[in-house]
């Protein structure tokens, strides 16, 4: 054990050692953590689905219909109707041929790009990827080259370089950390230059991006010509579990060789029958998006107007980089101080050196929660990180009258 506690010694020494906190009650806007009441701004429980009453009613409902687990995979015994019924809804919301549920994003993008990426292929991968396809292209037998974030000149080079061989191109829809959109219109250009395939993961874009939550690719009208959109049940949608959507094939090829489908337990019916509820509810009340997008305009103009330098991002994820993994926390502790939750997120999760606080709204906070929580954070950064000087009047005014 002395090898294990040296190590976890040496990311103490770097700033790096992670612990969980303790979320009492369900997951709100507000919640108790570690016994304290704080406003929570690192959930990405976007739409407020993953304690919504309809949603936990379906969850009991498909408790005492179908049992709480499905007892088996999907190609043993495990494949129950709600999970039809789920890929059904699914593939109509985005507009694709069929869907394929997986146990988590995790096992989705990890199952989907070793299935794709093949011995004698090549995989291409934005820089900024989520772990998940990073491990995915690991797990691949095909080679993988990474391009420079959202660098469509990069990832020709990269295409001429994988040229003559099967190559799929991987990217985040929307970047889990930076919370900007790749440049999904450009890249299956050139993927259909190249003959190239393209997966695009929607973990942080379904519910919360696009034409009526959609999805980035919805968003840059090009869904219809993405191979595979992969999308979480856990983030905007409450749940838990995740998907894959793509034409009958790629489907049937799936089934047959994403080995994290194959070898583990279906999805619980619970879990099930919660995002069925909750893909309800968004597409019933496609204002709810609508909201999310307007919280995050309200809180960026909020840390705007209270001098902070707010990156370009235009989502509901906000990154405020402040460089060390010890600013990172030194300015989460302090947010925390005054109530506000926002995690700080450290290498290996992002690149050395651009350690942050990762903010992200929910459609359920109010403009007042919004208003505090721009002026706790901007009290918590380090000095840096805040150009009051240049902070126009005018940015007062708007996060005064918002
Ligand atoms: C969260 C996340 C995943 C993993 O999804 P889970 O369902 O939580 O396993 C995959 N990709 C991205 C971009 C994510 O942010």
């Amino acid at each position: 054990m002395e090898d294990l506690e040296r190590h976890l010694d040496e990311l103490g020494d770097r700033g790096l050692l992670r612990r969980m906190r303790l979320v009492s009650g369900p997951q709100g806007p507000r919640v108790l953590l570690d016994g304290r009441p704080v406003l929570l701004l690192c959930s990405n429980n976007y739409l407020g689905l993953a304690d919504h009453r309809r949603v936990r009613e379906a969850a009991v409902d498909a408790a005492r219909r179908w049992g709480v687990g499905a007892g088996a995979s999907r190609l043993i015994s495990g494949n129950m109707t709600i999970h039809r019924r789920l890929e059904e809804e699914l593939a109509e919301f985005k507009g694709a041929e069929r869907c394929v549920l997986f146990g988590s994003g995790y096992l989705a993008n990890t199952g989907v790009v070793a299935a794709l990426a093949r011995p004698g292929g090549v995989v291409i991968s934005d820089e900024l990827n989520h772990a998940s396809l990073v491990d995915g292209c690991r797990l691949a037998g095909a080679e993988t080259l990474i391009y420079r974030h959202a660098d469509l000149a990069h990832l020709e080079r990269r295409l001429r370089e994988a040229a003559g061989r099967a190559s799929l191109i991987v990217t985040d829809g929307v970047f889990s950390m930076d919370g900007d959109v790749a440049p999904l219109g450009g890249i299956v250009e050139l993927a259909r230059r190249h003959g190239a395939r393209v997966l695009v993961d929607e973990a942080h874009g379904t519910g919360a991006v696009g034409p009526d939550g959609r999805g980035a690719a919805a968003a840059a009208g090009v869904a219809e010509e993405v191979d595979v959109v992969v999308g979480t049940l856990g983030k905007a949608l409450g749940s838990y579990g995740a998907y894959a959507c793509c034409d009958e094939t790629t489907a049937r090829y799936l089934v047959n060789s994403a080995r994290t489908l194959i070898f583990s337990t279906a999805l619980p019916p619970p879990a099930v029958a919660a995002a069925l509820a909750a893909l309800a509810v968004v597409r019933a009340e496609p204002e709810r998006v609508a909201r999310l997008a307007r919280n995050a305009r309200l809180l960026r103009e909020g840390l705007r107007a209270e001098g902070v330098d707010v990156a370009a991002s235009g989502t509901q994820i906000v990154p405020l980089v402040v460089g060390s993994a010890g600013a990172a926390t030194g300015a989460s502790e302090r947010a925390l101080e005054r109530g506000v939750f926002a995690q700080a997120i450290r290498p290996p999760t992002v690149p050395e050196g651009t350690s942050r606080l990762r903010l992200s709204v929910m459609a359920s906070h109010t403009r007042s929660e919004l208003r505090q929580a721009a002026r706790a954070v901007a009290e918590s950064l380090p000095p840096g990180k805040l150009s009051r000087p240049e902070a126009p009047l005018e940015g007062r005014a708007i996060a005064a009258a918002a």
